[in-house]
Parts: C-alpha cells; sequence; structure tokens
C-alpha cells in the first residue's frame, strides 16, 4: 500500500524544524469496485512524522482486515429524508405511522438538520432528547423521536456511513418523583360491607346509650343501611 508523507509549507532544514507546522499523509486504501479508481484518504495534525506513521499503520490494518469505514459527509437532514424513503419501501408502514416518523425527524431538525451524521456526537443527541423534555413535550412523543432517531443512526452504521451510533447510549429523563401533600387523605369515604358490619356490631354491643339508635339511623355521609 502506497503512503506519502510530508509537512506542508515547511521549509526548514530537515533534521531542524522550527516553523511549526503539523505532519500529513494520504494513502491509498484500495480501488472504489464501481468506478475502478483508485481511493485514498489523507490525515493530517501530526506533532512528528512518526505519529502520522502510526495513524497510517493503523488506518491500514483497518483496511486490511476489512473493518475501515470510510464516514459519509451527508447532512443529517439529507440522511433523514433517504431513511424515510427506504423505511417506507422496506417497511410498508401504516400511514399513521409514516406520519409519526415525519414528526419525529421534524422534532429532530432543529438539533442536528445541517450538521454531518459522522459530527453528531453522544453528547449532542443527549442534549435534544433533554432539551425536548424541558420544551415539556410528553413522555410519549419523546419516545417517538428516540425511537425514530436510533432507527436513523442504525441504519447509517448498517451502511458503514457511520463508525458510532449517538443514540445507542442515550436516554429520556425520568421526572422526579413528587411527594404530594395533603390534608385530605385518599381514603375511601364509606365502609366497605364487612367493616361496616363490624361497627355495628360493635356500636350494638358495646356502644353507649342511643349510640346503637345513631348509627343506625344516621351518618354524616348519608344514609346507612343494617341489611
Ligand atoms: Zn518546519
Amino acid at each position: 500500500m502506497k503512503g506519502h508523507f510530508r509537512k506542508r509549507g515547511c521549509k526548514c532544514p530537515s533534521n531542524n524544524c522550527t516553523c511549526g507546522k503539523k505532519w500529513s499523509f494520504i494513502i491509498d486504501v484500495g480501488k472504489d469496485p464501481e468506478t475502478g479508481k483508485r481511493k485514498q484518504e489523507s490525515r493530517s495534525g501530526f506533532k512528528t512524522k512518526q505519529e502520522a506513521e502510526a495513524a497510517a499503520a493503523a488506518l491500514i490494518t483497518e483496511v486490511n482486515k476489512g473493518i475501515f469505514i470510510k464516514e459519509s459527509d451527508m447532512l443529517f437532514k439529507e440522511w433523514a429524508n433517504d431513511w424515510l424513503l427506504l423505511y417506507i419501501e422496506r417497511n410498508g408502514p401504516k400511514p399513521g405511522t409514516i406520519r409519526l416518523r415525519q414528526y419525529s425527524i421534524k422534532k429532530l431538525l432543529p438539533y442536528f438538520a445541517h450538521i454531518k451524521l459522522k459530527n453528531i456526537t453522544e453528547e449532542m443527541y443527549q442534549s435534544a432528547l433533554n432539551d425536548l423534555k424541558v420544551q415539556d413535550f410528553s413522555r410519549s412523543t419523546i419516545e417517538g423521536v428516540h425511537t425514530t432517531a436510533k432507527m436513523i443512526f442504525k441504519m447509517a452504521v448498517n451502511k458503514r456511513m457511520l463508525k458510532i451510533d449517538p443514540t445507542q447510549n442515550a436516554y429520556i429523563k425520568k421526572d422526579p418523583q413528587v411527594i404530594i401533600e395533603s390534608d385530605e387523605e385518599d381514603l375511601p369515604l364509606f365502609f366497605e360491607r364487612e367493616d361496616l358490619e363490624l361497627f355495628l356490631n360493635t356500636v350494638r354491643n358495646k356502644g353507649l346509650f342511643l349510640d346503637n339508635a345513631i348509627f343506625t339511623t344516621y351518618h354524616p355521609l348519608g344514609c346507612v343501611s343494617v341489611n
């Protein structure tokens, strides 16, 4: 595999560079199967030639193992569009499901539309989910957005356009558990039949004078029936 290392713009003597220019390399990574054209990869920004050589060697190893992925330069909005067409073609979803996916994409666009897929990080994606939460969208809406985003990025990874799926570890924040302080306890306002029987028997056997008459004829919440 051919490689070419250089320090663009450096005119210093070969063993005493003081200009601070960075090393870069360009290597062949095989041929495009469709066009037969030579494919090249370049990287730059290395402080030393050794660093550049190590990076080139790592890249060549990936290519040889067949695990090299040339990440796409596609913008999120372009891929989301393409993805939707593929999704419809593959899954033949119901119109309602298509509308849900479109709606979810629309919610993602303000965050990512003009960003390249490969530049969307886990942190960026997580903050988008958090922001939807702050905007008070319902949990089911955010779940729909998250599910859609997961499908969009997963397909990009499957198509080897993307190395890392930024949605993989993302989560929707849970609402904090709120304890509602209330004077009125949430107890039923009436006795169950068994409780009522027990109560009235107690009144009859152990109650004070007239208790039995009072409780069997009047109740503050309405009438009680002994039978
Ligand atoms: Zn120099």
